[in-house]
């Protein structure tokens, strides 16, 4: 199969620039505001807070970082546990192991994928029976589907445990009308080179809660404490972003309303395409939401479609187009062996089986259809292969 070398490679979701992050580059350098910090690092800030509708934004250097920094400001500590979403990229659940602290993993519901309400309800039941509620659940919007808000929030606000929006995947999608990420006490995003807009590596932590967010950027600048000399009284981090990368976050930002059209319409395309085979099933879209589509995903049933997930991963490694399976449930990962689970029912594993039977397809903003043609091509001619 030497074929895949002449063809151009599809990524999975590639970095798509605008045309004006060399300006606020250009600008940081001709004002010299290279590092630390500086006047794009708080322009991005403001101009992130004022487009989801938060009172306040950190800029840091990674979601992973920004989720670390929120666990740190709801006092995690070690021996607490921490409840998370199992369906989710690992960088969800490492800033609870590094604070030693315990992860309790969620299982999804079939309806948008993400946490189960039904789950966490049981989960949070039996750790109030125990005495030892969660001191956070991190609830993820996967994929830039929300998860079904107002019920996590019902039972949390019940047993009064703070929510963390993870929502590096959703950055730009819409709940009733309201961003993704600013539902909890904190929310995440992620600037990573594969997130729906990029800063080559970044992340934000914002919040309502304007007094948290200046001690979280005094966490993440190595917490030192107002003194002529340098004095430190806890442990902080070198977490903030810099005033380059915030200049290409600001260029950005200005698209990606337009970067979350583009994904939407791919999802269009795919679907137009191959929603009708038999077997083959979209992530659906919650009521009352819309999804940036980061990332279209679908499910294979392989007794309908006649084609497992991993043929059709290997079909379009051959042809040079990049795919992944959906994510693999933290809990059964070895690095989290022995963590505490909850299914969505006594005999349904929700996430285990979109594992089993999901797959992401090539979504990037900068796609062309022609390169989209080329992946519904081979999944269709995958289709037909195998059923001859
Ligand atoms: C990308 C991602 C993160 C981590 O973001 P980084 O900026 O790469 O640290 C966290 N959670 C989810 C769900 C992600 O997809």
């Amino acid at each position: 199969m030497n074929m895949v070398k002449n063809k151009k490679r599809i990524y999975l979701s590639s970095p798509h620039m605008s045309d004006n992050e060399q300006a606020y580059i250009k600008d940081a350098f001709d004002t010299n505001w290279i590092a630390p910090l500086g006047p794009n690092v708080d322009a991005f800030e403001k101009e992130l807070a004022s487009h989801v509708g938060v009172k306040d934004a950190a800029a840091v250097s990674s979601g992973t970082a920004a989720i670390h920094l929120a666990l740190r400001l709801l006092d995690v500590q070690a021996g607490d546990k921490v409840f998370c979403s199992s369906l989710t990229f690992v960088a969800s659940a490492n800033p609870i192991v590094y604070l030693g602290a315990e992860p309790v993993f969620i299982d999804s519901e079939p309806e948008t994928w993400n946490m189960s309400p039904k789950a966490l309800e049981r989960a949070l039941s039996d750790a109030a029976k125990e005495g030892k509620l969660p001191k956070a659940v991190i609830v993820v919007n996967l994929y830039g589907q929300s998860a079904q808000i107002d019920e996590i929030l019902s039972v949390c606000e019940h047993y009064d445990v703070p929510v963390i929006e993870d929502a590096a995947e959703s950055l730009g999608s819409r709940y009733k009308g309201k961003a993704s990420g600013t539902f909890g006490k904190f929310g995440i995003y992620s600037f990573n080179g594969n997130k729906i807009i990029t800063t080559s590596g970044g992340g934000m932590l914002v919040s309502n809660d304007v007094e948290a967010l200046t001690k979280a950027r005094f966490l993440a600048t190595q917490a030192r404490d107002p003194a002529p000399h340098y004095q430190h009284s806890e442990v902080g981090y070198n977490y903030r972003m810099s005033n380059i990368l915030a200049g290409v976050g600001r260029a950005q930002l200005e698209v990606l309303e337009d970067r979350v059209e583009a994904r939407r319409s791919i999802f269009e395309r795919y679907y137009q395409e191959l929603a009708y085979i038999p077997g083959i099933y979209f992530m659906p879209e919650l009521e009352h939401t819309r999804s940036n589509r980061w990332l279209t995903t679908l499910t294979i049933e392989e007794k309908e479609a006649g084609l497992s997930v991993e043929s059709l991963l290997q079909s379009l490694a051959e042809e040079n187009i990049e795919a992944r399976p959906v994510w693999k449930p933290l809990h059964m990962q070895p690095l989290f062996e022995g963590a505490a689970y909850y299914s969505h029912s006594e005999s349904e594993h929700v996430s285990e089986q979109l594992f089993k039977t999901g797959i992401c397809l090539p979504s990037g903003s900068n796609m062309t259809e022609e390169d989209q043609m080329r992946v519904i091509d081979c999944v269709k001619n995958s289709l037909r292969v195998i059923k001859v």
